[in-house]
This record gives C-alpha cells, sequence and structure tokens, in this order.
C-alpha cells in the first residue's frame, strides 16, 4: 500500500526543513494557518517504532518549526497531538506529530477542542480517589 507521506511529490516540494532522518511540511488540510506535521524519513506508523535518533531528531524539527510560526505568525501557543494508532485515529500509517500554531481569538478551529478532548465532557465529577490510585497502581505495575 501507498504512503502519502512518502510517495507524493507535492509533500516533498512543500518540505518546510528536514535533517538526517526526519523532516516537516505544512499539512493539506490545515486546522488553522501554519498547520505542520513533523515525520521521520523511516516509513514507521506508531510512536513506539521510532528510534531514539528519531524522536531527537522529531524534537530538534519541532522546536524549530515553533520558533519559526512564532516569527511569521505570531503564534502565541501550540497545540500538539499524535494519532497512535487506527483506533486512536491514525489515517495516514507513517507516524506524524501536528504542530498547530495558536493565537488569542483565532478562528478555524471546528472540530479540535483541546478542552473536549483531554476532558470529559458532560460531568465534571472527580472519580473516586481510591479508583484513581487503582488505576495508577495498575498502570505503575506494567512499567
Ligand atoms: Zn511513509
Amino acid at each position: 500500500m501507498k504512503c502519502v507521506y512518502c510517495e507524493t511529490p507535492e509533500i516533498v516540494a512543500r518540505t518546510i526543513v528536514t535533517n538526517k532522518v526526519a523532516f516537516a511540511f505544512p499539512t493539506n488540510i490545515p486546522i488553522v494557518p501554519g498547520h505542520t506535521l513533523v515525520c521521520p524519513k523511516r516509513c514507521v506508523r506508531r510512536y513506539e517504532d521510532l528510534s531514539t535518533e528519531e524522536k531527537e531528531a522529531i524534537e530538534e524539527l519541532r522546536v524549530k518549526i515553533c520558533g519559526a510560526l512564532k516569527t511569521v505568525l505570531g503564534a502565541e501557543g501550540f497545540n500538539f497531538a499524535w494519532n497512535d494508532g487506527e483506533s486512536a485515529g491514525q489515517s495516514v500509517s507513517h507516524f506524524h506529530l501536528h504542530i498547530l500554531p495558536r493565537r488569542e481569538g483565532d478562528t478555524g478551529i471546528y472540530e479540535y477542542e483541546p478542552r473536549k478532548f483531554l476532558y470529559r465532557t458532560g460531568s465534571r465529577e472527580p472519580s473516586p480517589e481510591a479508583e484513581l490510585q487503582r488505576v495508577s497502581e495498575r498502570i505503575a505495575a506494567a512499567l
């Protein structure tokens, strides 16, 4: 199966920056202007598939892109996200970190609302502390 990030000439043409093992380019369906993706050059799907060198390379480009987005677009904040696995909404099987530059009062955010994504909608009742401790213990036991 073809990979759009590896085999689309337009992406090569719009690549912003590369380093030894990673590259960054503006996505074709930006949520906001400057919405950028950072990928490893190697075609791997999941974060856990990345080597340490690739993670460091992606971080290097993330920092560079953020600096540039502050300068060029006046970014005041950022959303960072990746969908890790099909069940988490990953539609392209090539790891990609989303960088979304944000400004106070910006528009164009229709489906992505971090507070809805990261916070339970509806009830804001905290979970019982004992339940949270069990969750903590289960995760810690699996480390
Ligand atoms: Zn690929």
